[in-house]
């Protein structure tokens, strides 16, 4: 299969043609990879089992983690969901169109291949105007799981989904970099308090904002209610270590490792705060096994997270055999960060105090 990569623009008027395409490639069973606010999404007809199959295969991702569901029109949760609580339509007033998934009791209509098997599906509700656009011209109900082939990264750009979709999907369209860079926010409103199965740019306090009382499920739970959590994500190829501490004990730290590394002539990544970056250089100066990846200011927890996968992508590129990471516990971000951050480096943390 040839992947086109077309633009657009979210202009409904200027992408009339895009969406045409790829409304009549999502209707007869075909894949297209989207922008959406949070990172792109590989989409396929949700009501549609052999679309859903289609995108498991495309994304080489088990059968039993479910895809969410997208809608452009709040009513059309009601023809996707029942029995749905009071919660749902606070958090919609509040959230949606937005970085929000809800997980409701799913109705008859949405195919167990959608849902991974399960009595409940996900629903949400993007923002980004080329996904509306899409959603819309397509039917209204689409599935799309993040648009990276399974373990890797996420795509924040349709560069990164055509490295990993190049001959798996029909079309990718390029709606420039993502905003947020980070996935939606997961809650489960099926049980008695709402909980949090995945951190998002909505974060705890938000959602706390909206519904009073919200629980979080706790980030190491041996069978998470959101099946994709068990699986080992964002994985690059070297391994990765993230590095704690106070101070300047973690750059110490960072140096120290990095040194025995070259010491031994192999190829090391580094993931440093804005505060530090020079530092590193300063450090490393004309060692070209060393790559140093300056992913932002502490104090702009926003383009932390916006970078952080493309970073996770380039540093793959570099064929860095070792990779290591400080730690990004910002105020209103950080849980999401630290969440992708430590599934990347499959929980290994070295604390340097
Ligand atoms: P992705 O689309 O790659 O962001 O992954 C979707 C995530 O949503 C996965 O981690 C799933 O486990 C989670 N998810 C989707 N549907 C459900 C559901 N019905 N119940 C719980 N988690 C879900
Ligand atoms: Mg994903």
């Amino acid at each position: 299969m040839e992947t086109r990569v077309v633009r657009a623009c979210g202009d409904p008027g200027a992408d009339r043609e895009v969406m045409k395409e790829a409304a009549g490639i999502i209707k007869a069973g075909g894949l297209v990879a989207i922008p959406t606010e949070t990172v792109y999404g590989l989409a396929g007809d949700a009501l549609n089992p052999s679309s859903s199959k289609k995108i498991y295969e495309a994304k080489g991702r088990p059968s039993d983690n479910p895809l969410i569901v997208h809608i452009a029109k709040l009513k059309d949760m009601e023809r996707i969901a029942e029995d749905i609580p009071g919660t749902a339509y606070k958090l919609a007033e509040k959230y949606w169109p937005g970085p929000l998934t809800m997980i409701l009791k799913k109705k008859e209509i949405v195919p167990y291949e959608t849902t991974g098997g399960l009595d409940t599906v996900a629903v949400r509700f993007p923002v980004n105007m080329i996904a509306r656009e899409f959603i819309e011209a397509s039917g209204g109900f689409i599935a799309a799981p993040s648009a990276n082939r399974s373990g890797r990264p996420s795509c924040t750009t349709a560069k990164h989904c055509l490295e990993d979709l190049d001959g798996k999907v029909d079309m990718i369209i390029d709606g420039g970099e993502v905003g947020i860079g980070l996935e939606s926010t997961i809650i489960d409103l099926t049980g008695g308090r709402p909980c949090i199965l995945r951190q998002g740019y909505i974060n705890e306090e938000m959602l706390r904002d909206a519904l009073g009382d919200v629980e979080t499920e706790a980030p190491e739970t041996e069978h998470p209610k959101a099946p994709g959590m068990k699986y080992r994500h964002y994985a690059p190829k070297g391994i990765m270590k993230i590095v704690q501490g106070e101070g300047s004990h973690v750059e110490e730290k960072i140096i120290e490792m990095v040194s025995e590394h070259l010491s031994r002539e192999e190829k090391v990544a580094v993931i440093s705060s804005h505060e530090k970056y020079q530092e590193y250089l300063d450090n490393f100066r004309d060692r070209s096994s060393v790559s140093v990846y300056d992913i932002g200011s502490t104090e702009d927890e926003d383009l932390i997270a916006h970078r952080l996968f493309a970073i996770l992508r380039e540093i793959d590129d570099t064929g860095a055999g070792y990779i290591y990471s400080e730690s990004f516990d910002t105020p209103r971000l950080g849980k999401a960060i630290m969440d992708r951050l430590y599934r990347a480096a499959g929980h290994n943390i070295i604390y340097s105090d």
